[in-house]
């Protein structure tokens, strides 16, 4: 990599004739989406001028959003590689202390040069340095951050399409992201990077050990079914630290042996930023996981489960991160009854099966709770209240952690939160009757999840077929449930039918339902936005 004479900069420049430090997909595993996701811009990138012609719309930036380690900035990387174009990297911090003193001209000039070198790729890597929500940094504001904040959106506002400039940026912080990044023509173009799960753990260290002779003895299934939670940074620093301990002993290969030992010298490292989970954190994930996404099959106005995974838990940041769904323009009083339930789906299941909670369902829980108090306060659609709305739609950011404003009585408070009370209450009741009518599938749902820790729809939809389930294809549709599904005679009644539905304005966007990693369709779609119609397949 050679550093470009650039002030005092610290930027990077890596050009595609540089064999030696190019990167491909091929140097990737998993992360299938996210790849899929970026071959357009691959595209775009390598032939900019077809898709000029044709006056496509194309992004203008990409934030890669993932738990550290999981290849961020190894994917940009590969981008610029794939499509031959020159790629500037510099970090957040860098992007700061770089300048500070001169503000926004650097910024002017960075741009400019980059221009001159199109088609190229910008990377900011830790963008959340620079990016955090204005005016809340520690010590309260940092104006030079900001202004080079507002220097680089104003870059990006400018942008012409035949300019033929990606901005790339990266985070494992995009709770902490000034919304101002994210809006249209901007970084407009989410790609989440999860953490690998069992397959994708073996491909990775597949890939770090090319260029390593292995033992007769190794077995690198075994190594990835024993480092659930790992990131891809954690399997090559695991195949590195291998590596050291056959050198050290003057072996000229590694063995199991090495890579077993190894997997505890990467977790209690210093270099170790995931955590390892533990046979039982992976049963109660995969039980409340299973919870979520059941539950989203059986209530006819939920989002269809799209994939289920117990492995980015607690480190999938991105999945809170949602856009309103373009879908649905209205929600009616039973999508947001069935949106509760299925929130309370995991809360459900740990109760039912494990006698202690965990604290995973707290955000599932605000989620929900949120959902309710709209019912009851924004959208007249509680019994004990009606039709008075005592806050206005939108405006009101929960998911920030921010406040509600009150413009009512203590009183009414009090009414307004009994409601709420019984809101989530029947949802619970709901979710906790039906996951027990189902437990067998639930069981089931949860065994496999223990074993390939991620399904795909496909795959999540075949034990729902062996159970007798059969998925609805659209909304507000009765799934099939075959007499043989249900696991305890029930009286299958008592399951609470909510009442007939009322249409409502759209929810504000934060209050989407977000799991933490059942994503469901619509929620999968608003990760990740839709691309301009002229380039829909
Ligand atoms: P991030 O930027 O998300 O923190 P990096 O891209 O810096 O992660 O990853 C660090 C290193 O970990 C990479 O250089 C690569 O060796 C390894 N790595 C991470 N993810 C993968 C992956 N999906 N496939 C192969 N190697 C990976
Ligand atoms: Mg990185
Ligand atoms: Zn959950």
């Amino acid at each position: 990599m050679q550093a470009f004479t650039f002030g005092q900069s610290k930027a990077r420049v890596i050009y595609p004739d540089d064999t030696a430090q190019k990167v491909t997909f091929k140097d990737i595993a998993g992360v299938k989406e996210a790849k899929e996701e970026l071959q357009e811009i691959v595209q775009f990138l390598k032939e900019p001028q077809k898709f000029l012609d044709i006056g496509a719309q194309i992004p203008k930036g990409v934030m890669l959003m993932g738990a550290p380690g999981t290849g961020k900035t190894l994917l940009a990387r590969a981008v610029a590689g794939e499509a031959g174009v020159p790629f500037f990297h510099l970090s957040g911090s860098e992007f700061v202390e770089m300048f500070v003193g001169v503000g926004a001209s650097r910024v002017r000039d960075l741009f400019r040069m980059v221009k001159k070198e199109s088609p190229a790729i910008i990377f900011v890597d830790e963008i959340d340095a620079v990016g955090r929500v204005r005016g809340t940094g520690v010590g309260g504001g940092n104006d030079e951050r900001e202004q080079t904040l507002n220097q680089i959106l104003v870059e990006m506002d400018g942008f012409e399409p035949n300019e033929k400039i990606i901005v790339m940026a990266a985070t494992n912080r995009p709770d902490v992201l000034d919304p101002a990044l994210l809006r249209p023509g901007r970084f407009d173009r989410r790609v989440i990077l999860d953490l690998p799960d069992i397959n994708d753990r073996e491909e990775i260290l597949k890939i770090h050990a090319r260029k390593k002779p292995l033992g007769e003895d190794v077995n690198l299934r075994t190594v990835s079914e024993r480092t659930p939670g790992f990131s891809g940074a954690d399997l090559y620093s695991l195949m590195n630290e291998g590596a050291i301990l056959a050198a050290r002993e003057n072996r000229t290969k590694v063995s199991q042996y090495d890579l077993i030992r190894s997997i505890e010298k990467v977790m209690i490292g210093p270099e170790r930023r995931s955590h390892l989970l533990s046979d039982e954190e992976k049963r109660v994930t995969a039980y409340h996981e299973g919870g979520h996404a059941l539950l989203a099959s059986l209530l006819p106005y939920a989002d269809p489960v799209h994939k289920i995974t117990i492995i980015s838990r607690g480190h999938a940041a991105g999945y809170t991160l949602k856009l309103p769904t373009e879908e649905r323009q209205f929600h009616t009083r039973r999508e947001f009854l069935d949106d509760i339930t299925v929130s309370l789906g995991g809360y459900a299941a740990e109760v039912m099966l494990f006698d202690n909670l965990t604290t995973g369902p707290s955000n599932d829980l605000q989620v929900a709770t949120g959902l309710a108090h709209d019912m009851v306060a924004k959208y007249g659609m509680s019994a004990g209240i009606g039709p008075i709305a005592f806050e206005a739609s939108g405006g009101v950011l929960l998911a920030r952690g921010g406040f509600i404003e009150r413009d009512y009585s203590q009183d009414v408070a009090m009414r307004i939160d009994k409601e709420v009370e019984i809101i989530m209450n029947d949802g619970l009741r709901r979710a906790k009757e039906l996951l027990t009518k189902h437990k067998l599938v639930l069981d089931a749902i949860a065994a496999e999840l223990i074993r390939v820790e991620t399904m795909e729809r496909d795959e999540y939809e075949k034990i729902l077929m062996l159970h007798g389930i059969k998925a609805r294809r659209k909304i507000g549709e009765e799934p099939y449930v075959a007499l043989t599904a249900v696991a305890e005679e029930q009286k299958s009644e008592a399951v609470a039918k909510p009442e007939a539905a009322l249409s409502c304005a759209p929810a504000a966007p934060s209050l989407k339902v977000t799991h933490e990693t059942v994503v469901t369709e619509s929620s999968g779609k608003s990760a990740t936005p839709k691309r301009p119609r002229e380039q829909k397949k």
